[in-house]
């Protein structure tokens, strides 16, 4: 059993990892401040400090024994960070610092949360490898992170997985407002009887992950060496085709900024290392809309 720590374990994903710690018989702690988490997420086996990332506070007064930190708590959306790129600055980099100087101070492994919207999007399927091209403050800040990790892994030893999700979906995904995604967002449109609201032309693809084999990448990192590894499927559906699955009017709603047309995940490296995903987008809609 090892001693965790799950920063943003209240939030969407954060709260699969927390629960797949504990059922695998890991002792869990999360920091949380809420501001987009809910304490409904938040398994009741987990221990639960109400604390923002950037104060320093919380990371003097944390106990040094954790051995792993896995560290989800961000400014999690592209188009915020566009709107207020000082505030997402703060919270996914001083933030993530603060991590980091704990992780140093105590010898925990830290397992990074990363995102696809740093690459370039193309060549398509995109490989670890491939070119990197942040299009906005969110995905510079990931990048950042991940450079200060490995920098941190040369200068002081610090020992890292770092993951690159593309488009997370599943249970307990943001339905309104700023930090929502499109498809929460379409799901709460489809219940309210509202049309669902598409940005662009609709057929920008992307490649979507569920949620609960994020988790699973994150239970097994525990174990894998110090890289970075693309988590997706590797099947990428139009905007246009995932509003099909959940049925119902469509309107478009103009352009969006800041992001690549096309996500497609190249995904053998995190293969080789014994995970693979099990739930694609259509099944999960699917079996969503038929409940
Ligand atoms: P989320 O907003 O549901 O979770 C983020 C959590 O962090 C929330 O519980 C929130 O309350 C907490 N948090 C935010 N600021 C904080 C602060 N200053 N101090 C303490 N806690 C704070 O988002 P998510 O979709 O679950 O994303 C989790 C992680 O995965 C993020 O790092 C995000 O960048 C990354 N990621 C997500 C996706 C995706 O498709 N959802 C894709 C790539 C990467």
């Amino acid at each position: 059993m090892s001693k965790c720590l799950v920063t943003g374990g209240a939030g969407f994903i954060g709260s699969h990892v927390v629960d797949i710690l504990i059922e695998n018989g890991h002792e869990v702690h999360v920091v949380d401040d809420l501001s987009t988490g809910n304490l409904d997420n938040l398994n009741p086996k987990a221990g639960f400090f109400e604390n923002d990332i950037r104060d320093v506070n919380i990371w003097s007064l944390l106990d040094d024994d954790y051995d792993y930190v896995f560290h989800l708590a961000a400014l999690a959306r592209i188009q915020p960070s566009i709107d207020n790129p000082v505030q997402s600055h703060e919270v996914n980099l001083n933030g993530t610092l603060n991590v980091l100087e704990y992780c140093r101070k105590s010898g925990a492994k830290i397992i990074f949360s990363s995102s696809s919207s740093i690459y370039a999007g193309h060549p398509l399927p995109t490989g670890e490898g491939a070119t990197i091209d942040p299009k906005n403050p969110y995905a510079l800040q990931k990048y950042i992170c991940e450079q200060y990790i490995e920098l941190y892994s040369k200068l002081y030893d610090l020992n890292y997985t770092i993951f690159r999700y593309f488009n997370v979906f599943g249970e307990r995904q943001i339905t309104e407002g700023a930090y929502s995604a499109v498809v929460g967002i379409f799901l709460n449109q489809k219940e309210k009887g509202l049309p669902l609201t598409i940005t662009n032309d609709g057929e920008q693809r992307r490649d979507f992950t569920y949620v609960k084999d994020v988790a699973k990448a994150n239970l097994l990192a525990m174990n894998w060496p110090r890289e970075v590894y693309n988590i997706g499927t590797g099947e990428s559906y139009s905007i246009n085709e995932i509003a099909d699955m959940v049925g119902g009017e469509k309107v478009y709603i103009g352009e969006r900024i800041g992001e690549a047309r096309n996500t497609l995940a190249k995904w053998s490296k995190a293969e080789h290392a014994g995970w693979k995903p099990t739930v694609t987008i259509k099944e999960w809609v699917d079996d969503f809309i038929s409940r």
